[in-house]
């Protein structure tokens, strides 16, 4: 026998949500045969579609996976890269309705994928491409305001989404909502403040209130808060790159480990996560930057010594082949699925508390759903009250400095109140806030159903019995 077939068998990335879905749904009471039905897909399509380039034409593959449509729209973002596949799609797809319930955006899980490595393509060539492809969907209902939304994922951005939107805008010409039947794009298209950083901003929001519970953090084996904490990011893209550099600059963390494509960076005493982002943006990977070590093997920096584990990138990487060695006692997942389902269970009865997916990252599509009802609504957040709020805000300052006039030497008001104070909220600190309130009431629904159900043994079956009770009361009240 071959050692490969000896060896357990990993699940497919779709097996492996599954099999989590199925962990959770154990120690829940639903009615018969509801169970399958928010586990399976409801529907993929998969299209192939011809684009004139550099004298031939080329042919591409696409998918649109729709998980779930216990609500509409249904959300999901288009990843561009090579190994995108129909097993990936869905698994996406089935997380985004469960990440959606979860922090409840009103919308069900979809998810699209496009196999295609951006990085050979000039701009005006990825413009035809993804123009065609959003052409393909929207054509389809794939792309709608009202019935699937798209966002950006991993190989996309503002850019792409703003020819989706203009795309859509041209096939839809007196749909009053078009800007709606996309998020994440540029402010000038329709965007909002605070959608490109949303994500790492989520797992900023998401360690905060981690370690806002003092037994969530004993649990772990940590103490104290994220003041130097030292923590190995895998992956420095939007994602990682933000949460990064937020828990750097803002919470006091320290950046011991990069890991990118080409090999990792370590430095015990904290990266300069700013610089180390400039050299990745110029050479295409962490090579030959000078104030760090340079680790060949960069997967190995996963298992090195650390507070807290950030996989950032693609899903699989921690799996049956390393887990045992992974020495982190904290795991915040900001990439989707990075952990298998049989890593999962090797990591648990170790006692790693793992941070899961569908939560950890959920800060991207909190912010979709601001963007998408900012669009609906035809007006930015805040137009109508900031300036109403600081008239307010005037009459206590005035009378403030009333009494200190009147006190004296006795009492003043602090130097910088009267700034703060008077100063209304703009979209982008609207936003955040927002994303905060969020962050923090959904793990607070994760934490009570870990806390006090003796069969929920973690977070991420805490976060699918939240997430898959909320589905099945949808379903239930629709009748089915
Ligand atoms: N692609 C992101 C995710 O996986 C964002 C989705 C969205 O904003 O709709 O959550």
């Amino acid at each position: 026998m071959s050692a490969s077939s000896a060896a357990p068998k990993e699940p497919s990335f779709r097996e492996s949500v599954d099999l989590m879905f199925n962990r959770a749904v154990n120690v829940m009471d639903l009615p018969p045969g509801l169970e399958e039905k928010i586990r399976v897909c409801n529907a993929t399509y998969i299209v192939r579609f011809g684009v004139r380039l550099r004298g031939e034409v080329q042919t591409f593959t696409g998918y649109r996976s729709v998980h779930s449509e216990h609500m509409e729209p249904v959300k999901g973002g288009i990843r561009y890269a090579l190994g995108v596949n129909q097993d990936e799609v869905e698994a996406l797809a089935a997380l985004m309705t469960y990440k959606c319930a979860l922090v409840e955006a009103p919308f069900g899980g979809s998810k699209g994928g496009l196999c295609i490595d951006p990085r050979q393509y000039e701009e005006h060539e990825l413009e035809l491409i993804t123009r065609r492809f959003a052409y393909e969907l929207a054509k389809r209902d794939l792309i709608n305001p009202s019935q699937n939304v798209p966002a950006p994922d991993m190989g996309t951005g503002e850019r792409e989404m703003a020819w989706i939107a203009d795309q859509y805008a041209r096939m839809n010409t007196t749909d009053i909502n078009a800007r709606a039947c996309v998020t994440g794009k540029p402010a000038h298209a329709g965007g909002i403040q605070g959608r490109v950083e949303a994500t790492g901003r989520g797992v900023q929001y998401a360690l905060r209130e981690f370690f806002r519970h003092p037994e969530d953090v004993a649990a772990s084996g940590l103490s104290g808060g994220l003041e130097g904490k030292r923590i190995v990011v895998q992956g420095l893209g939007n994602v990682g790159y933000h949460a990064a550099r937020f828990l750097c600059a803002e919470d006091g963390a320290r950046i011991t480990g990069i890991i990118e494509r080409d090999g990792a960076l370590v430095d015990e005493d904290g990266l300069d996560v700013e610089a180390v982002h400039r050299w990745i943006v110029r050479h295409g990977g962490v090579r030959g930057y000078a104030d760090a070590t340079f680790v060949e093997k960069g997967a190995s920096v996963l298992e090195h010594d650390c507070d807290i584990l950030i996989p950032a990138a693609l899903e699989g990487v921690i799996n049956l082949a390393n887990a045992a060695r992974i020495k982190a006692p904290l795991i915040i997942e900001a990439a989707n699925g990075p952990v298998t389902a049989g890593a999962d269970e090797i990591l648990n009865d170790r006692g790693t508390v793992i941070i899961p997916d569908m939560y950890a990252n959920a800060g991207g599509v909190t912010v979709s759903y601001f963007e998408w009802v900012k669009n609906l609504s035809h007006i930015r957040f805040g137009r109508m009250q900031r300036r109403q709020e600081e008239a307010r805000h005037q009459l206590v300052v005035n009378e403030l400095e009333r009494l200190d006039r009147y006190l004296g030497d006795a009492w003043s008001l602090s130097p910088d109140f009267k700034e703060k104070y008077l100063r209304g909220a703009d979209e982008l600190e609207l936003v955040r806030s927002g994303l905060d309130d969020t962050m923090r009431t959904a793990y607070q629904a994760m934490r009570e159903v870990w806390h006090n159900r003796d069969e929920v043994k973690n977070l991420r079956m805490a976060a699918y019995v939240v997430a898959i009770e909320r589905v099945a009361r949808s379903y239930q009240a629709k009748g089915l």
